[in-house]
């Protein structure tokens, strides 16, 4: 019987789920599905690989509201639905390994302590990942549990740009670098791109993950030479609620001048600005694109202008690329922004089919033009699949 691996990705408030069956050739995935609301009113779905609901359920009122009861929750579901197969290895998502992890690890007592020093580094999702690993260490002791990091693929910058401009000992005693995120999904694109296009994924290549957060990454041979987040999530491109980059001397004004305390500025940076706080519509691509609000344009234009400009800026970190991926929500599925990304950035000789770029599919596919300098690629992304691999790889 083929063992199964679970694959957690843990947030404040809701934790998801993916059960993968560990095939040799690659992991496949068997069930999938969410516990959210788990401190005000959790509630269970689960869906089966085609998407068909197999349980959709409010958690019973009288457990307690706890990351404990949801994955109780969870290990009860999946009992009967795994027919007495063993779950072989457990992946996390975990969003920080510092400079520290460049690779998944089978978490032990020792890297578990480490990981929860770099909780100062993330404390918004850094102890929501660690928690399912602590709770499942009891419950299920002897799997063995796999962290995977959000910034291990960008350890591979070179040191120079992992720097901020302020004092280098202050750098060094505060650990204040530049750790980018999402790598999860870069490292899913990097190989996949190896297999769709190998003469690309060996050169120079800008992948564009556009979803609710969004950051783009400079790629070179498949490992990272640049990226626009950095120290946190914030850092940037313009987000659905998120600034991205701003001056740092605005944060200074808005406490010195406008006396606003960490917490406003926080909402302000995090939850009311980006795509939301231009448009003042929502934060949705796709509600903005059904406006007919000037700002609605103002804010998709803000978008694309960034994103081209930043795209600009990672090929400069590589001295030229050769292609250009989109991936996530916005990247997969819209093309009118990314029609609008692709013209501004015309003059570094991307040229992409209109008609390619509008057909909708959940396939990777190409929609440069066969006279286009750059290579353009659609390819979904699949971090769940990279975890399910790393977990994978520790009972190989
Ligand atoms: P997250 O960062 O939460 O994982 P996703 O990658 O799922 O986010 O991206 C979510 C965003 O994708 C939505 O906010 C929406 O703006 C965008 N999106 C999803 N589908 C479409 C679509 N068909 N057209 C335009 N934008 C879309």
């Amino acid at each position: 019987m083929k063992e199964l691996i679970l694959v957690i990705n843990a947030g404040s408030s809701s934790i998801k789920f993916q059960l993968f069956e560990n095939e040799p050739s690659d992991p496949i995935t068997l069930y999938k599905g969410l516990i959210d609301g788990i401190y005000v009113d959790p509630k269970f779905v689960a869906k089966d690989a085609a998407d068909n609901k197999l349980a959709d359920e409010k958690l019973p009122a009288d457990l307690p509201k706890s990351h404990d009861s949801a994955l109780r929750h969870l290990l009860a579901w999946l009992q009967p639905h795994i027919h007495g197969r063993k779950i072989a290895a457990i992946g996390h998502r975990v969003l920080h390994g510092g400079l520290k992890y460049s690779e998944p690890v089978v978490v032990t007592p020792e890297v578990f302590a480490i990981l929860e020093e770099f909780i100062p580094l993330g404390p918004l999702h850094q102890p929501h990942n660690l928690t399912p690993i602590r709770i499942l260490n009891d419950l299920m002791p002897g799997v063995p549990q796999v962290a995977c990091f959000d910034t291990a693929f960008h350890t591979a910058q070179p040191d120079l740009h992992k720097l901020y401009a302020l004092p280098l000992e202050f750098t060094e005693k505060e650990h204040i670098y530049r750790y980018g995120f999402h790598g999860l999904s870069y490292t899913y694109i990097a190989s996949a791109l190896e297999e769709l296009d190998a003469k690309s994924a060996a050169g120079h290549t800008v992948v564009c993950h556009l979803g609710n957060g969004s950051s783009a990454s400079a790629v070179k041979g498949g490992k990272c030479q640049a990226t626009t987040m950095g120290f946190t999530a914030l850092e940037g491109l313009p987000m659905g609620t998120r600034t991205g980059s701003i001056d740092a001397g605005v944060v200074l004004h808005l406490m010195n001048n406008l006396k606003m305390d960490a917490q406003q500025i926080e909402d302000l940076l995090y939850k009311k600005s980006g795509l939301l706080g231009l448009s003042g519509i929502s934060s949705d691509m796709r509600e903005l694109h059904a406006s007919t609000s000037p700002r609605a344009k103002l804010a998709v234009d803000f978008f694309t202008y960034s994103i081209s400009r930043n795209v600009a800026s990672l090929a400069a970190s590589m001295q030229g690329f050769d292609a250009l991926v989109f991936t996530a929500g916005i990247g997969e599925n819209d093309n009118i922004a990314r029609a609008d990304i692709c013209a501004r950035l015309k003059w570094l000789g991307v040229e992409i089919d209109l008609a390619a770029n509008n057909i909708r599919s959940g396939e990777p596919r190409k929609i440069s033009t066969a006279n286009s300098k750059i290579a353009v690629w659609i390819i979904p992304t699949n971090e769940e699949l990279v975890i399910a691999r790393a977990a994978a790889n520790s009972v190989a």
